[in-house]
This record gives C-alpha cells, sequence and structure tokens, in this order.
C-alpha cells in the first residue's frame, strides 16, 4: 500500500516513515501543501496521512482539493489540534480518520489499513484465492495452510492482485504501488517479484497475460 505522508515536522515525519516502512508501508514524504498537491496530481495513493499545521497554508486546503476534484483517496488527518471544533471541522471537510498528536505508530498503521479497507468495500479481513490466504489485518500470507515467506514488496503484489481480483493489472500499476518517488526500479524488478511469488505461492497463483499486465482468478 503506498501512503503519502504530509508533515512538515522533520522528527515526526522521519519516525512516521520509519515505522510504515516497517508495517510494509511504501511511503512517499513531502513537507507542504505544494508538494502534496504536486504528488496527488501525478501519483495515486492509497491513503494520505495529513498534518494541518503546513509552512504554506492549512493542510485542510488539500483534504478540500481532493474532495472538490471526485477523489476518494481515505485520508487521516494528524494534528496536534485537539479542539472539539478542529476534528468537526476536519471530518466536514472529508476526513475518514483523526489521530491527536502524539500517537502510536502502530495505531496510524491500524487505522489506515482500516479506512483503505472501507474505501475498497471489503470489510472482510482475509481473501482466499485456492490454496493462498491473504490476511489484511495481520498483513500476512499462507499457502497450502503454512505461513508463506513474503519480502514486504511481494506481500504488497499479492495483497494488490487480490484485491483487484480478476483485473489485468498493469506492470506500471504494480511498479506505482511498491516503489516510491525516490526508489530505483530495476527494469526487471516486477518480473523478479512475480517469479518468487510463483515460486512461494504456486506456479499458477498469478496469471500473466504477455505485455498485457497480471492476474488473480477466484478470490473470495
Ligand atoms: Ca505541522
Amino acid at each position: 500500500m503506498r501512503i503519502l505522508l504530509v508533515e512538515d515536522d522533520a522528527l515526526l515525519g522521519d519516525a512516521v516513515c520509519e515505522g510504515l516502512r516497517q508495517q510494509s508501508y511504501v511511503v512517499d514524504w513531502v513537507r507542504d501543501t505544494g508538494a502534496a498537491l504536486a504528488a496527488l496530481s501525478t501519483s495515486s495513493f492509497s491513503a494520505l496521512v495529513l498534518d494541518l499545521g503546513l509552512p504554506d497554508g492549512d493542510g485542510l486546503g488539500v483534504l478540500r482539493w481532493l474532495r472538490q476534484n471526485g477523489r476518494a483517496t481515505p485520508v487521516v488527518i494528524v494534528t496536534a489540534r485537539d479542539r472539539v471544533s478542529d476534528r468537526i471541522g476536519g471530518l466536514d471537510a472529508g476526513a475518514d480518520d483523526y489521530l491527536i498528536k502524539p500517537f502510536d505508530i502502530d495505531e496510524l498503521g491500524a487505522r489506515l489499513r482500516a479506512i483503505t479497507r472501507r474505501a475498497q468495500g471489503c470489510a472482510e479481513s482475509v481473501l482466499t484465492a485456492g490454496d493462498v490466504i491473504l490476511d489484511l489485518r495481520q498483513r500476512s500470507v499462507t499457502y497450502l495452510g503454512a505461513p508463506a515467506p513474503l519480502t514486504a514488496r511481494e506481500y504488497a503484489v499479492v495483497e494488490l492482485l487480490m484485491r483487484k481480483s480478476g483485473c489485468l493489472v498493469t506492470r506500471g500499476e504494480i511498479e506505482e504501488e511498491l516503489y516510491g518517488f525516490d526508489d530505483h526500479i530495476a527494469s526487471n524488478a516486477i518480473e523478479v517479484h512475480i517469479h518468487n511469488l510463483r515460486r512461494k505461492l504456486g506456479a499458477h497463483f498469478i496469471t500473466n497475460l504477455k505485455g498485457r499486465g497480471y492476474r488473480v482468478e477466484n478470490v473470495r
């Protein structure tokens, strides 16, 4: 899952990036509203973590821009403002959740999972495709009843393909989900992940339509 973090505090931003990456999120971090709008205009994110007090304006402006442009990307506001009126203002502007600083990074991770599940109309937290079972809450995969030793990026590929069950997912879409702006992507990176996943989860788990994309079928 790829997250956009909008936060001007260097220490907190570092901590959130590191904490979310440990929970297998891909995180892009920007520090003001201008950079946030630029990132949102060019990339797609599974969710936003949004600070309100930013050097060039109010984070609520980013949220309003999203909603005015018909973008339903889930948003968690994180801010030191703890007045009830601030909270109501944020939720009214279209935020999905709210955390008051300081907050626990594991709680932020859990809330991100909850709001992205809701956004994808998927209240279920377990998805099954044949012998492969994906637990969205634990962020784990079992194959033939045993835990599958997946890397964070392999897990992200499985989650993306299973959430989009039956749809063809292009290599570009997978790259966008797995890699942030600053990551170097080897030209065969996705093929390598797919190859390893077939080794770990069975040769037929992922269907490859030559040159067009990848698909996992029959997800329940
Ligand atoms: Ca701030």
